[in-house]
């Protein structure tokens, strides 16, 4: 019998290439978003499929499905710190109201769920690389608290639906990852170079640029997940790539890679934006038999490739959407 998937999320940059990687696997595939930061263009081309479905649903009001489920995947979350500035209830919301709506679906269709968790939810971390047995160093007032604390709760929910209910529960703490249909404007440092070396403008370094990150190709982010989701193995494992670079050398690294002869410039480092993240993949590698193959002159190649598609409209919008008006009350 088919099997039958709920992906929450699905019209985002994640959710739309879980979407691809399952109807590839011929799941019937119910998709779920209510379109704040995604965008229906990322789904398109599956609408027409019989085993696609599309809701147009806030997950954080009481979420039905008609029919059996076998598994569900909730990516539902705004996840660039731009996004989560602009709209911090509606990211605790989701985290928090959202996981216990889908939580309990997956209770009531006796579905396995997988949620989608983050390397935030270490903080601006004390420990390098991050082991999953880390406990983090998050500030719960500042800025980003909003989404990692939304998170963590995401994290404590699942674990007690889990130990309470005996659900089937997995988590994904998701490293930074990057790809084609990453939105453009969303303020994540990818996009916003690739943006601004497009366009011709400066690149945008916040602080002196020595700070971290480690950045991992959507195709190896998908099968990590996939994986996961298939393995019997309930405590949370990080998927991401542990290849680190500072965001300076990143910035060269994207200079010569358009063939721009733009500079750069510095700007302020965010508040508790984190100096340093590399993912401790040996978990993932022993119980999944994954870790990332595609590498980051291969992977930026493509993703430069999709921004260069895109029209100079949309090059040069400076805004997404108006947020506050697709936020269900
Ligand atoms: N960053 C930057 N310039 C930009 C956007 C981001 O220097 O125009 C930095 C940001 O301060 C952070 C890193 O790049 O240290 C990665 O930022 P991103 O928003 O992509 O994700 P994060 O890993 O912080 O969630």
């Amino acid at each position: 019998m088919q099997k039958r998937i709920l992906i929450t999320g699905a019209a985002g940059f994640l959710g739309s290439h879980l979407c691809d990687k399952f109807i590839k696997e011929e799941y019937h595939v119910i998709a779920m978003d209510n379109l704040i930061t995604g965008d229906l263009k990322n789904i398109e081309h599956l609408f027409h499929l019989p085993n696609f479905e599309f809701y147009h649903h806030d997950v954080t009001k009481f979420v039905h499905v008609a029919g059996k489920l076998d598994y569900i995947l909730h990516f539902a979350s705004p996840a660039s710190p731009i996004d989560y500035l602009k709209i911090p209830i509606q990211t605790l919301k989701v985290g928090s109201l959202g996981t216990h709506n889908l939580l309990g679906l997956a209770k009531e269709k006796n579905a396995r769920i997988l949620i989608a968790s983050t390397s935030e939810i270490y903080g601006d971390p004390l420990i390098h690389p991050q082991t999953e047995d880390y406990f983090g160093n998050v500030n719960t007032i500042g800025p980003r608290g909003v989404y990692d604390e939304a998170k963590r709760f995401q994290e404590s929910i699942t674990m007690a639906y889990h130990r309470f209910h005996g659900l089937e529960t997995r988590i994904v703490r998701i490293f930074n990852t990057y790809g084609p249909r990453m939105r453009l404007n969303d303020g994540r440092v990818i996009p916003a170079f690739i943006g601004q070396a497009l366009r011709g403008e400066d690149l945008t370094i916040f602080g002196d640029g020595s700070q971290t990150r480690s950045f991992c190709y959507v195709s190896d982010q998908v099968d990590g997940i996939y994986k996961l989701l298939l393995s019997d193995y309930s405590l949370p494992v990080n998927i991401g790539n542990p290849h680190e670079i500072t965001i300076k050398d990143f910035a060269e690294e994207i200079i010569s890679l358009t063939n721009s002869d733009q500079k750069v410039t510095y700007k302020e480092l965010p508040q508790n934006d984190p100096l340093q993240r590399q993912p401790d993949i040996t978990l993932a590698k022993k119980i999944l038999g994954w870790e990332p193959k595609v590498s980051r002159s291969e992977g930026m190649k493509l993703t430069l490739e999709y921004f260069k598609s895109l029209s100079q409209e949309e090059l040069f919008k400076k805004e997404h959407k108006d947020f506050k008006k697709h936020i269900v009350k």
